[in-house]
């Protein structure tokens, strides 16, 4: 007798991913349980900014304003010496994902905003104290033993024991899930550790960030919202951590870069050592591994959170696919296959900023200091950092993706699909996004592409659900020639004009995540689905689709 399986996904962790996945996989229907040991979500100090395809991923879920409400956009990244020179700046003003490149925020209320958002979903709980134990496959699912534990996570109660389709361990840099798979950690920890201390009452009022080099005295400055301002002060090597973190060391410290009149309010302070480590794959059988779980950084970057929000984004479309029975269980091999390499990138470009902060050798010191005044005076070097052009951005050159003949860096398959806004029949202004839903979506320039599908490949856009989408200039009439069951939108910033100039075809195809799949022409649309289709394992036997449709789709926003 097949064993009942409870729930499609099992997620453990209430971290950021693992609630990110949820709210995911909520809003694609999926059923899913997230276990989480302790008695309440972690609130002490950690990320501190948030991405702009972070910030797209809580769009897709119906969470951005939430979340926005605890950041401050725009923030400014400024790196001075010890006489407050600024020797590079981050400062982006574009924004070509629809939000702003980079965003200071407070983790634990954001942390908080995601936790509630699952409640809209009835088929998707979050259980506290909590913790997963172990697990052991079986055909068609795993078994996973979740141990009841109290305040402090000793036992309490029986072992229970829960089934489900796969099992994927958000549960932080120490992962249970990652050890029990006997997966090595590769990578290192630097035997620097930093004190973080957030005050309440902001006394300084500074909206930016400041990491001052000073080699005596390294620390950083960072606004956040609510009127809390975090120090990060390097601990000397030798130094005890309690001592280092204590109230009178703290006071001193504190002394050393606020005026006398101030008296801080601090309302939380933590040490914490930097890693870089990287797990060799981010799935095994039916388990997999998302977030701090499969990678660590060290935070000079602030890119730990928004990698595990993106491994959310990645992974949680193609669950969805399999467990509903849409797609071939290789699917998710494609998974590992997408964001090993990019979490890599990420994580060697926070090494290198931690060095160039910190130099470990006197001669890179030398370099920084008498060098890197004059480099950061050439107008192309400031530019390229302010902008953030050093930030390493997906490129798949394999998985769900169609390239034509060899993947090319430099052009737009594989890539993340900007999100310029655009405008309904009605004449409402939207962000892209909002105006397609989580979903596949086959977007097109001025002429219907679904008109050029045959038969086989209208199969393939009807399983995955994808939305037809005309774009045109928006001055012509919205109203004529819509595609089949889809939607014509205005072009209102030009954006489509000129990235379609550039493409080599006038029909991209879009993943839910917003990775462009395939660009293409009329002509090669089929044979292009048909590739994606092989590549996903796509189901296109006889039977009635599953549920293709998302169960709840983002609401449609207007936006000024
Ligand atoms: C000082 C500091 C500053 C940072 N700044 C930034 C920044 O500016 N930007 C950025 O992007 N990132 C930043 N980060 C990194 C960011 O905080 C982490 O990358 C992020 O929290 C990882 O999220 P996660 O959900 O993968 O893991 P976690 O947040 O660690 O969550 C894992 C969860 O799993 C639970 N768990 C563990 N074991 C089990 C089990 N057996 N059963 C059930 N539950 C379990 C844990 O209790 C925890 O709640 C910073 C980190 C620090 C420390």
């Amino acid at each position: 007798m097949a064993t009942q399986i409870d729930y499609d996904v099992v997620i453990a962790g209430a971290g950021p991913t693992g609630l990110t996945l949820a709210n995911h996989l909520g809003t694609l229907g999926v059923r899913v349980l997230v276990l989480e040991k302790l008695p309440a979500l972690i609130d002490y100090p950690r990320g501190v900014g948030v991405d702009d395809e972070a910030l797209r991923s809580f769009q897709a879920v119906g969470l951005v304003d939430a979340v926005r409400r605890h950041t401050v956009p725009n923030q400014i990244m400024r790196f001075v010496d010890r006489r407050g020179r600024v020797l590079a700046a981050i400062a982006p003003t574009a924004q070509p994902f629809g939000w702003p490149r980079r965003s200071g925020f407070i983790q634990p209320l954001v942390d908080r905003e995601l936790a509630e958002g699952l409640k809209r979903f009835p088929h998707v709980s979050l259980q506290l104290q909590r913790s997963v134990t172990g697990f052991v496959e079986f055909d068609g699912g795993i078994r996973i033993d979740v141990q009841p534990v109290d305040a402090h996570g000793e036992p309490v109660g029986e072992l229970r024991v829960v089934t489900a389709r796969y099992l994927v361990g958000c549960d932080g840099g120490r992962s249970p899930v990652r050890t029990a798979l006997g997966l090595p950690f590769d990578g290192k920890s630097e035997s620097t550790k930093w004190l973080v201390i957030d005050i309440a009452d902001e006394p300084i009022g500074t909206p930016n960030v400041h990491f001052v080099l000073d080699d005596e005295f390294p620390h950083v400055v960072l606004a956040l919202p609510h009127g809390v301002l975090r120090y990060e002060f390097m601990v000397p090597a030798g130094t005890d951590d309690a001592s280092f973190e204590s109230d009178d060391n703290v006071r001193k410290l504190l002394a050393r870069v606020l005026p006398a009149q101030v008296k801080p309010n601090v309302i939380r302070r933590r040490v914490y050592m930097h890693h870089a480590r990287i797990a060799p794959t981010f799935r095994q059988g039916r388990a997999l591994l998302a977030g701090d779980a499969a990678h660590l950084m060290p935070v000079w970057q602030g890119q730990g959170f928004n990698t595990g929000i993106r491994d959310a984004s990645n992974l949680a479309w193609k669950l969805a696919l399999v467990v509903k029975g849409q797609a071939g269980d290789a699917l998710l091999d494609t998974y590992t296959q997408e964001r090993h390499a990019h979490a890599g990138a990420m994580i060697d470009l926070s090494v290198l900023v931690g060095k160039i902060f910190v130099p470990g050798n006197p001669l890179l010191r030398v370099v920084r200091n008498v060098v890197g005044p004059w480099l950061s005076k050439l107008p192309s070097l400031r530019q390229y950092i302010a902008e953030m052009r050093f930030k390493p951005m997906p490129f798949f050159s394999e998985g769900v993706v169609a390239h034509r003949g060899t993947p090319d860096p430099k052009g737009q398959v594989g890539k993340v699909f900007m999100q310029p806004r655009v405008a309904d029949a009605n004449g409402k202004v939207h962000r892209l996004d909002d105006a397609i839903g989580l979903r596949f979506a086959l977007v097109s320039w001025s002429a219907r592409a679904d008109a050029w599908v045959d038969a086989g490949a209208r199969l393939i856009l009807d399983r995955l659900g994808a939305l037809p989408v005309v774009v045109r200039p928006d001055c012509q009439a919205l109203d004529r020639e819509a595609p089949q069951g889809g939607v014509v939108l205005a072009d209102t910033e030009g954006a489509f004009k000129r990235w379609f100039d550039e493409a080599p075809g006038g029909i991209v195809i879009l993943r839910p995540d917003r990775i462009v799949a395939a660009v293409c022409k009329p002509w090669e649309l089929s044979d292009t689905l048909r590739e994606l289709a092989r590549r996903m394992q796509l189901d296109l036997s006889d039977r009635p689709a599953t549920a293709a449709e998302p169960a709840a789709v983002t609401t449609l926003r207007a936006v000024a």
